[in-house]
């Protein structure tokens, strides 16, 4: 590990991933999914996890070096498979019971001098085998988390300037700050941020929206919202009872916007870090929900192929609403990273889509729940869209406007 890392900034991290961010229960086994990267960080969570009474912490290691020599020396059949067995397994432990962590800390460029049809290919094989595994968490079945670890790759790609080992100790320490450990008290620090999260939310609720209207430089669109939809932020119960928080940091509140009532332009506020190639400045245009133009400055060929995947690849499945005055955002670092990135900015999402953004979406079949909007895809993959130049209007049934944001900022 970097000796510029704070050895206190990292335990911490790890104790409010396992105490605020996946709320582990005693006797409940921990999934963890790192890259080799963050050893130092899953060996403080299973610290963490042990005392809070973990049954078993099972860490499942990826490594990038590993990744690599698969694009470069692999058969070509190599890239339209995934180990299915290994997500059947990790579907199984959730389904009897285990929490699940993920850690982000990988390389945004990985994998920028590598043939994108290979990566298209291995990407949707992935998609295709990890079902078991995703399915209960986008069904918000069991409690989860997801951290970041300041990986040395990841820390260069952030601070260029720096030698590698100081930029990871300053990536930590931006990490630290993003995800609200400063100060004596962690856990009243996220209790005042869920608070306040869950204030916004009732407001949104309360209004009943039909729609969302963003104008800004290189948008004007009409995006409609699920029937039904229910917006959400901050920490909430998963179905198995356990009030975990996702995401650390979050800054978003979010919906489930209608797969089928989405039109206009929209031009993304930042690049976009997506499986080893950064796409900057990606505009498209929505017909009917679908994307019927799409262009990029960069990486624009990952981006088409991405939309490809499936019918829903092309629509979206998450609005979210973020202030232009985050904390992430005021920072003004670029992460190359969207766990980070999304919490500075308003997005929306490609692919699928959350079923508890819908009322009742849990026990909904996936006919019911197309029916009110809501998208299905083998991907996620989030788009920032927000700066302090985008205004949202909120739309009613009856057309009536009321503002939601002015400049990147909450309008009341
Ligand atoms: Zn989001
Ligand atoms: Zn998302």
């Amino acid at each position: 590990m970097s000796d510029h890392i704070d050895p206190k900034k990292l335990d911490r991290l790890a104790e409010v991933a396992v105490r605020i961010g996946v709320n582990l229960r005693k006797g409940q086994d921990l999934v963890i999914t790192a890259p080799t990267d963050a050893l130092p960080l899953v060996q403080r969570i299973a610290v963490h996890a042990y005392k809070a009474g973990a049954g078993l912490v099972i860490p499942l290691f990826s490594d990038d070096q590993i990744t690599l020599a698969r694009y470069q020396h692999a058969p070509d059949e190599s890239f339209d498979r995934a180990p299915d067995w290994m997500f059947e397994a990790m579907g199984k432990a959730f389904e009897g019971g285990a929490a699940r962590m993920a850690i982000a800390s990988e390389d945004p460029l990985l994998l920028a001098d590598i043939d994108p049809d290979k990566v298209a290919r291995a990407s949707k094989a992935q998609s295709i085998a990890r079902q078991p595994a995703m399915k209960p968490i986008v069904g918000f079945e069991v409690n989860w988390n997801i951290v970041a670890y300041p990986g040395a790759a990841w820390a260069k790609t952030v601070y260029p300037d720096l030698p590698v080992a100081e930029a990871q100790g300053k990536l930590m320490d931006a990490i630290y700050d993003a995800s609200r450990l400063a100060g004596d008290d962690p856990v009243a620090n996220w209790e005042a941020h869920t608070a306040e999260l869950k204030k916004r939310v009732n407001w949104l609720n309360a209004q009943k929206f039909d729609a969302l209207h963003y104008t800004g430089p290189g948008t004007d669109l009409m995006l409609g919202l699920a029937e039904g939809h229910i917006w959400k932020g901050g920490a909430s119960p998963a179905l198995n009872g356990i009030t975990c928080q996702p995401n650390i940091p979050t800054e978003e509140v979010f919906t489930c916007p209608h797969a089928y009532r989405v039109d206009g332009r929209v031009s993304a506020t930042k690049p976009l870090a997506h499986q080893g190639t950064v796409i900057r400045d990606i505009s498209v245009r929505f017909e009917a929900g679908k994307i019927v133009e799409a262009s990029a400055s960069e990486g624009e060929d990952v981006f088409r192929d991405l939309l490809k995947v499936d019918d829903g690849a092309s629509r979206i499945g998450e609005v979210a609403l973020v202030p232009h005055s985050s904390p992430i955002s005021q920072s003004g670092t670029l992460f190359y990273n969207t766990l980070f990135d999304e919490n500075a900015s308003c997005h929306i999402a490609l692919g699928q889509s959350y079923a508890d953004t819908v009322e009742g979406g849990s026990e909904l079949a996936p006919e019911e729940l197309k029916q009110k909007g809501a998208n299905q895809s083998l991907i996620h993959v989030d788009w920032m869209m927000g700066s302090d130049a985008v205004d949202i209007d909120g739309v009613t049934k009856t057309g009536e406007r009321v503002p939601v944001m002015r400049s990147g900022e909450w309008a009341n």
